[in-house]
């Protein structure tokens, strides 16, 4: 149950997370792809803490998603179960030695099974002060944690904060000379709106190095890095002076191939991963073989813009590794007429039904006159047709499901 709150404070309540929400989007770090800076903090806490988890997350409309999660192999979890929210809403340090003798938290289900017994977690505070996300970190037993270790902890969180302003005002890779998550995306938008106007075809690929872990960890780091800048310097040796590559995070990269229709899109595919898998790699006198999978999307009326271009080609690369990896699949080219003039959102939603006694929180991606978009945690259990509220900006509509996924679930207004 949440508690009451009067009319006034919800309403300043509802403005709080609003901008906050519109602080985390222009991060635009919610489902990137893993990224070594982040993976090294969580590394860090591990063995700095001696504790068996350390966690880099950003709090989102209806869930925690884990950027870095060294000792967890969840990605996110509901938010309304998390230790995180408090830091979150107080943005203060919280520290909790023995969640079991806590009273906030003795009946929480991760206390209850003897998941968490220790908590401590800071907020990440951006500099005009919304609180996006959190460090923490968390072990079965409970524990004291020092003054000087929270200071540690914090300082750990101002380090995660750099690395986030840093990553957003990059506009190239310097390892791999791809154009930034943020510049690509930039350049992206401009690509598609030419593209829209002249009725022009334009199409994007998403790639991704396949058991990229593994060459970490048998031949390190700098080998993973070495075979990063030469899998892309073999792409840039293939692709036209127009084409854009970008490096969207990780061992995730995007191409946009403006003026190329689908089969000629998977084409480039093909030669681009056949020349990938040419590469001959030797460290430590061991050939080393590497491949990429390879998801493709062609602009049209159901991917108005390049978020939804690259979700597309990035279910279609899902489903390339899916099938075995190291080969190039295509989205279908999708008729879905609620998705004509989509704007992007990041909204917290509520989804009502069952006589409005029952309430699921979303986060609603995008809307358009027709329909809405949104994540949950579980699509299970929501009926066909509910209510979709925005209270932050007083929205209420009935709707009807057309599609939906267990994580996400489309709408047509009725
Ligand atoms: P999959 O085929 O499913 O994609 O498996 P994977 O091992 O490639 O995927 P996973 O996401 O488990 O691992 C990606 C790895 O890439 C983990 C991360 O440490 C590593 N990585 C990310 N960025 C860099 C980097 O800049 N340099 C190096 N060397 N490694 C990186
Ligand atoms: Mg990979
Ligand atoms: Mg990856």
């Amino acid at each position: 149950m949440e508690p009451r709150m009067s009319a006034v404070a919800s309403i300043d309540r509802d403005d709080w997370e609003r901008d906050r929400l519109a602080a985390l989007q222009r991060f635009d770090i919610l489902d990137s792809p893993r990224e070594e800076p982040f993976d090294r903090i969580t590394r860090l806490i591990r063995s700095i803490f001696g504790v068996s988890t350390g966690i880099v997350s950003m709090i989102d409309g209806h869930r925690q998603w884990y950027k870095s999660a060294d000792g967890s192999d969840r990605s996110e979890v509901p938010v309304q179960d998390t230790f995180c929210r408090f830091p979150l809403a107080s943005g203060e340090s919280l520290v909790v030695p023995d969640a079991k003798a806590d009273m906030r938290f003795a009946d929480n289900p991760n206390v209850t099974s003897g998941g968490v017994g220790f908590y401590a977690g800071v907020p990440l505070r951006t500099t005009d002060g919304h609180v996006i996300g959190t460090v923490c970190a968390i072990d079965p037993q409970p524990r004291d944690f020092s003054a000087r270790e929270l200071k540690i902890l914090e300082d750990l969180a101002l380090i995660t904060m750099n690395e986030l302003d840093l990553r957003q005002r990059a506009t190239v890779d310097v390892l791999t000379g791809a154009l930034s998550r943020r510049a690509f995306k930039e350049e992206g938008a401009r690509a598609v709106a030419l593209a829209s106007r002249h009725h022009h075809a334009l199409a994007c690929l998403v790639l991704d190095l396949d058991h990229f872990k593994s060459v970490n960890d048998g031949f390190g780091h700098a080998a993973g890095d070495k075979v990063l800048a030469d899998v892309i310097k073999s792409c840039v040796a293939l692709l036209r002076q127009s084409d854009l590559i970008g490096r969207l995070g990780g061992e995730e990269f995007a191409v946009l191939l403006p003026l190329t229709d689908r089969t000629q899109a998977i084409e480039v595919a093909e030669k681009l991963r056949q020349a990938i898998a040419d590469l001959v790699f030797n460290f430590d006198g061991q050939n080393l073989p590497v491949t990429c999978s390879f998801g493709v999307a062609v602009l049209d009326g159901a991917t108005p813009d390049i978020e939804s271009l690259l979700e597309r080609a990035d279910a279609a690369l899902y489903a390339a590794k899916q099938a075995g990896r190291n080969r190039v699949v295509a989205a279908e080219p999708a008729p879905e007429a609620i998705r004509t003039n989509a704007r992007r959102v990041l909204k917290a939603g509520r989804i009502i039904f069952n006589n409005r006694a029952s309430l699921v929180n979303c986060t609603v991606r995008w809307m358009s006159d027709e329909g809405a978009g949104m994540d949950v945690t579980g699509s299970f259990g929501i009926p066909s047709r509910f209510t979709l509220a925005i209270r932050s900006d007083g929205f209420e509509c009935p709707c009807e499901v057309v599609a939906s996924t267990d994580r996400h679930i489309e709408v047509r207004f009725t």
